[in-house]
């Protein structure tokens, strides 16, 4: 395709005027002149200022599971704010909501509503606090939790140089600005690190109230939970009395229609989830067993927000948790991803590239190295500039994964054969172009 970028510069140049980098979130910033300022999007596709169409697979980062501006979710979020879109009451959407999503969670009996997945998470560790009257959080290097100060920690974007000897790992702050009294805070452990967790939690365990975790690693690759891996982590929070959190922002909804905790049959004492669960409109959820969420209330625990449980998000939410509790969407996604992580894998094969596949259709990474990565640190050591240059010329193709190999591939109901069959081909052309072959 002839990929003309005229309209889209001007464009990032006016951006950067108002707004720093010309973004509106740091992880949007590809760097000066390799941004895309978007016009539309529709279905699989999204198009930018210039005209050119590509297939999506960041999806919004996730959040896209029917496809962009899928009609159903659409109409039912139009027709309901046709009624007011937020009221100080509560409202019927919500108790719909969370009855869905307490039929479909196995561990859920009950929500609070919140707006993105980070207020989620932040809400949960408040939770998990005042209900074990602790305060330091386990969590696990590579993931990512929200933007809030506590959990910028050791997350996909600290340097793997920076988190110390994996026996007794450092908490790596991610940004400038966050105080220091919040390090202590924070125990790191090594994703996937069976010994270190242990000895970890028999050292700790009488300061910790959380264990949080990605039962994928969906900031860094979709590196997979090793068998046994997350059964441990409910068997030491059961034994010294820790809320076993499970972050489902990115799993939820998309890998299972009861998420991780159906896929892996592990239930957590709290989950959260966001993305999905409104296919792109903006809404969270908190939830887990009655008697943890039973801490939340006035003069126990804090929680609240304007916009919480608000009709735009609510309503999005009914009718994609609807359409996802039927269960054929997740089958398709299933299908073209399986079809990609394939097709993906032979040619890389074919090209000689040492490669791994990791994750599940629905989301899934790709790590350029010889040993399978089972955690962030062994990610870093993959070729990530090589795949870096792959996807640059695959998004010039008409494909967009991230170019920045920690980020899964999304895959959509809305992605096609045809699409999955045209990316391929893409990709092919991508290799060569990146390997000068
Ligand atoms: N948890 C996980 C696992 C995530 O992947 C993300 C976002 N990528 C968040 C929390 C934060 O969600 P949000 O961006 O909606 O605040």
């Amino acid at each position: 395709m002839t990929h003309v970028t005229q309209k889209t510069d001007a464009f990032f140049e006016r951006a950067r005027q108002v707004m720093p980098f010309g973004v509106a979130s740091n992880f949007r910033w590809w760097g000066d002149g390799h941004d895309i300022g978007v016009a539309r999007a529709e279905g699989a596709y999204f198009w930018d200022l210039d005209g050119n169409r590509y297939i999506d697979y960041r999806l919004g980062f996730g959040p896209v599971i029917l496809g962009h501006g899928y009609p159903a979710v659409v109409e039912r979020v139009a027709e309901a704010i046709k009624n007011g879109t937020i009221f100080a009451f509560t409202h019927e959407l919500e108790v719909k909501v969370a009855e869905r999503i307490a039929h479909m969670c196995p561990g859920v009996d009950m929500v609070r509503f919140a707006n993105s997945g980070g207020e989620a998470t932040m809400h949960s560790l408040r939770i998990a606090r005042s209900h074990t009257g602790r305060e330091k959080i386990v969590k696990f290097e590579g993931q990512y939790h929200g933007m809030y100060d506590y959990m910028l920690f050791s997350t996909a974007s600290s340097p793997a140089s920076a988190l110390g000897h994996r026996r007794s790992p450092i908490p790596s702050v991610v940004s400038s600005g966050i105080p220091k009294a919040l390090h202590s805070l924070v125990i790191p452990v090594p994703f996937n690190d069976f010994e270190t967790l242990e000895r970890t939690v028999r050292q700790t365990w009488s300061d910790v109230a959380a264990i949080i975790v990605e039962p994928i690693l969906g900031n860094a690759a979709s590196i997979m939970p090793q068998p046994g891996w997350l059964e441990l982590i409910r068997d030491l929070c059961d034994e010294y009395g820790i809320v076993m959190i499970m972050d489902e922002v990115k799993t939820g909804f998309r890998i299972a229609p009861g998420g991780a905790q159906e896929f892996f049959g592990v239930i957590p004492d709290l989950v959260t989830y966001a993305k999905a669960m409104g296919n792109g409109f903006p809404i969270a959820v908190i939830g887990g067993k009655r008697e943890v969420m039973g801490s939340v209330g006035p003069g126990r625990t804090a929680h609240g927000g304007t916009y919480c449980g608000n009709v735009v998000g609510t309503a999005a939410a009914d009718a994609t948790l609807e359409i996802i509790a039927r269960g054929d969407v997740l089958k398709t996604i299933e299908a073209r991803g399986s079809a990609l992580m394939q097709g993906i894998s032979r040619v890389l094969t074919a090209a000689g590239i040492a490669h791994h596949v990791l994750g599940v259709p629905a989301m899934f990474g790709i790590a350029l190295c010889e040993e399978k990565p089972t955690d962030y640190r062994a990610w870093a050591q993959a070729d990530n500039d090589l795949y870096e240059r792959i996807v640059m010329a695959l998004v010039r193709n008409g494909a967009v994964p991230d170019p920045d190999s920690r980020e899964p591939w999304f895959v959509c109901a809305a992605h096609t054969e045809q699409d999955v069959g045209e990316t391929l081909s893409y990709f092919e052309d991508a290799v060569k172009v990146a390997t000068g072959g």
